[in-house]
């Protein structure tokens, strides 16, 4: 009788390690989107695995703003965010990014819900991977005059508000400004991430001038080149002001 309870025991531990065991070994087999997505229900990312985290906006079945000449938002700033990146990579600095090709971030989310809420969740989520964010996108409106650079960053976030600062002087240089100042919003979901993070509208394809510029690689080359000496200018800032 004792050996059968003591076999029981044991064979009943055995069990539960090897379903620990298995279950361990699926989790970690599966795709790192698939982690965020099943392990962190409304639980951010704890890893920053990266200096710098780039979100071109859009992508896939959401086109963005789209300019006269079917030019789509999201091809202009996927294209500018992959130069950030080598440009950033090249200088030694480790990039993540939302997406790299033309496809919405809707896989990345933690929630259920509607595509749309499923990807803002997702550049949301992945925000926290980065020590700092940057979202990228190009604006269309009705009226054609309306043209140049904005910057948005966190209403009452003063390290936001720097390098928000910091992001307009390097655009400034290389682009006209929508606005002189950087602009504080409140209710921009990505902004919201506990890393500094900022939303860039790098112009308006519904301006001739603007459209023109956008769609020549060279002129999103030296935009690209701009946000990252930036965001470099930032980085450096940041890790002094963390140290203190
Ligand atoms: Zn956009």
């Amino acid at each position: 009788m004792v050996r059968r309870f003591i076999w029981v025991t044991v064979s009943k531990h055995q069990v539960f390690a090897w379903v620990i065991l298995i279950g361990l070994i699926y989790l970690l087999s599966l795709p790192e989107s698939y982690h965020l997505a099943v392990l962190s229900t409304a639980v951010l990312p704890q890893e920053v695995r990266f200096n710098v985290m780039i979100d071109p906006g859009h992508g896939g079945i959401d086109s963005g703003g789209i300019g006269p000449g079917e030019v789509y938002e999201k091809d202009i700033v996927l294209d500018i965010a992959l130069r950030l990146r080598d440009f950033l990579e090249k200088r030694g600095i480790i990039v993540g990014m939302t997406r790299a090709s033309d496809t919405d971030v809707s896989q990345l989310a933690s929630i259920r819900g509607t595509r749309y809420q499923r990807d803002l969740n997702g550049r949301f989520l992945a925000m926290h991977e980065g020590a700092v964010g940057i979202s990228i996108h190009a604006n269309v409106t009705k009226d054609p005059g309306e043209k140049g650079a904005i910057v948005f960053y966190m209403r009452d976030s003063y390290i936001d508000q720097i390098y928000a600062n910091i992001i307009l002087e390097q655009l400034e240089k290389v682009q006209i400004l929508n606005h002189p100042e950087p602009i504080a919003r409140s209710n921009l979901l990505l902004l919201k991430a506990k890393p500094p993070v900022l939303l860039v509208e790098v112009g308006f394809l519904s301006n001739a001038s603007d459209l023109a510029k956008l769609t020549d690689p060279q002129f999103r080359q030296v935009l690209a080149e701009a946000i990252g000496q930036g965001m470099i200018d930032f980085l450096n800032f940041y890790r002094l002001e963390q140290s203190e």
